[in-house]
């Protein structure tokens, strides 16, 4: 027992401190271990200009509830997606519905308010936020992993020692590259204009009134719109907030590597209004309006790897899976891969640290592979691309039978993923 007792802790050096990061953390503190996170990012993001809406699974509450003090809170931070609609417009503006599922079971949450959350449920002192990675070194016998990281306030170089370095820095991970230097990420041929409207203090506006009037189940419903070669989301965030994307044709942008968020200009977003009421209803055009600073993201994702560790660095979240966003899964990915990564290591130990990251990478890795791909099938008919299986989607013409393709449920693992392999 007294052995036991004087163990030292093993100790995981996490690269990002976004969703994937601070997931990790609680799972890998749960499990037993130190954690040191490095964030490039100068301060934890507080308030809602940081990110936009995302869906979070049943599977997902439960595991993040199971980390938090207080899981009640959760809740709050949530308003329910009980339904996953898809509605077409007609050539005369009426609209009908395609699909309409009443068990999708989501939540609904502002990026920013997860991230609190999650966040403010840790130990500040685990993270160094404002410092930027540079390298890492495995130790000969490999049972160690040296870390350096710059300092962006000082320029100071700091070393960190660990057993295990976890990449979650992102689908365009620098550890990721280090040992899969010729992949890339595949461009969708689209991007997704983003929003998110506050409308507190203005709940009985028109523009409100006329978009819950065209939506009626907002507050409790994903809505997809289709057009032709087109679509948009629809759906209500906590403290009065309304999230939008549409997806959009657009070649590859030429700038591309550090970022898949883009800055836009006001000539861009006059533009975008325009073509918005080319295609939308006014109530959905007036909401894009009235948003402040809508942005662009370019859509990208990769084909699934088939290894996610090597020796004691292993990669989790968006680092693991870069996914498109049509299946709500990238959150959802990461928080399930904490949690597995965090149940591995302490049914192994740091002493069998090679089993427990194959188990890890045997759990997740047929899971993640095919919600992937499921997601780049969903995106490409949903925006009217070639697929070799099938014609192009035309919702104009598309029966009820052609909808039920693109409901959420289909997801592979929609219903629940493995946390073992046991
Ligand atoms: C600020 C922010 C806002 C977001 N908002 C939304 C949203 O509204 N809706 C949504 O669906 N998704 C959003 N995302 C993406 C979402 O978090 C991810 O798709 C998903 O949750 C997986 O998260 P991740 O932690 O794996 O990756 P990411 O969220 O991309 O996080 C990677 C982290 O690694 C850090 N990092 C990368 N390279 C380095 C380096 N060299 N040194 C130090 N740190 C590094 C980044 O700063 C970042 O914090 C946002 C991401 C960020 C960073």
């Amino acid at each position: 027992m007294s052995e036991k007792k004087n163990k030292k802790k093993p100790k995981a050096v996490i690269l990002g401190g976004s969703i994937a990061g601070v997931s990790c953390a609680h799972a890998l503190i749960l499990a037993g271990w130190d954690i040191v996170v490095l964030e490039k990012s100068n301060a934890p993001p507080k308030g809602s200009p940081t990110g936009a809406g995302l869906g979070i699974d049943p599977l997902a509450q439960q595991i993040i509830q199971s980390w938090l003090p207080q899981p009640e809170l959760l809740q709050e931070a949530t308003l329910p997606l009980t339904i996953d609609q898809n509605i077409v417009t007609g050539g005369d503006k009426s609209t009908r519905i395609l699909t309409r599922d009443e068990n999708f079971n989501f939540g609904a949450a502002h990026w920013a308010d997860l991230h609190s959350l999650l966040y403010d449920a840790l130990p500040p002192e685990i993270f160094l936020w404002g410092h930027v990675y540079l390298s890492f070194c495995i130790s000969e016998d490999q049972t160690s992993v040296n870390v350096k990281a710059k300092s962006l306030q000082t320029n100071e170089i700091i070393e960190i020692n660990g057993d295990l370095l976890i990449a979650a820095d992102g689908c365009l991970s620098s550890i990721r590259r280090t040992f899969l230097p010729d992949i890339k990420l595949r461009y969708s041929g689209y991007c997704a204009w983003r929003g998110v409207l506050d409308f507190s203090g203005t709940e009985s506006s028109e523009t409100i009134i006329g978009i819950r009037r065209l939506y009626p189940d907002l507050g409790n419903c994903l809505y997809f719109h289709l057009d032709s070669g087109t679509h948009s989301v629809l759906y209500e965030l906590p403290k009065k907030k309304l999230n939008w994307i549409w997806y959009v044709h657009q070649p590859e942008p030429e700038v591309k590597g550090n970022s898949v968020t883009m800055k836009v200009s006001s000539d861009m977003i006059n533009n975008m209004y325009q073509e918005a009421e080319k295609v939308w209803l006014p109530e959905l055009v007036q909401v894009m309006k009235e948003t402040e600073e809508p942005f662009l993201n370019f859509i990208y994702d990769c084909d699934p790897l088939e290894q996610i560790f090597w020796g004691n660095v292993v990669l989790i979240g968006d680092a693991a899976h870069p996914t498109t966003p049509h299946g709500l899964r990238s959150t959802n990915m990461s928080i399930l891969d904490a949690a597995v990564l965090g149940k591995c290591l302490q049914k192994w130990g740091l002493e069998n640290l090679p089993s427990a990251l194959e188990e890890y990478q045997s759990v997740r890795v047929p899971v993640i592979s095919q919600q992937v791909l499921h997601s780049r099938r969903l995106g490409r008919i949903k925006q009217g691309l070639y697929l070799p299986d099938r014609g192009p989607f035309d919702p104009n013409t598309a029966s009820p039978e052609d909808g039920e393709e693109l409901q959420q449920k289909n997801m592979p693992f929609f219903s629940g993923a493995p946390i073992s392999a046991d």
